[in-house]
């Protein structure tokens, strides 16, 4: 699981692929806002899951910076 940090909004949110069982070859799969909505095709061999941060997990990623 990785921080991503939208390009629109510049909130980071939490981004992981979806473990299944399908061809590992990589595709450009859209990595969607879980803030905004804007959506920025990421590379990954399936497809992303995103999920907003709390506020608190904002404060202690930006402050981690
Ligand atoms: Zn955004």
């Amino acid at each position: 699981m990785t921080i991503h940090v939208c390009s629109t909004c510049t909130k980071p949110f939490m981004a992981w692929e979806q473990k299944l069982d399908v061809p590992a070859y990589k595709l450009m799969e859209p990595l969607t806002c879980p803030y905004c909505g804007d959506s920025t095709p990421v590379e990954s061999v399936t497809w992303w899951n995103t999920q907003a941060l709390t506020e608190e997990e904002q404060q202690d990623y930006l402050s981690s910076l």
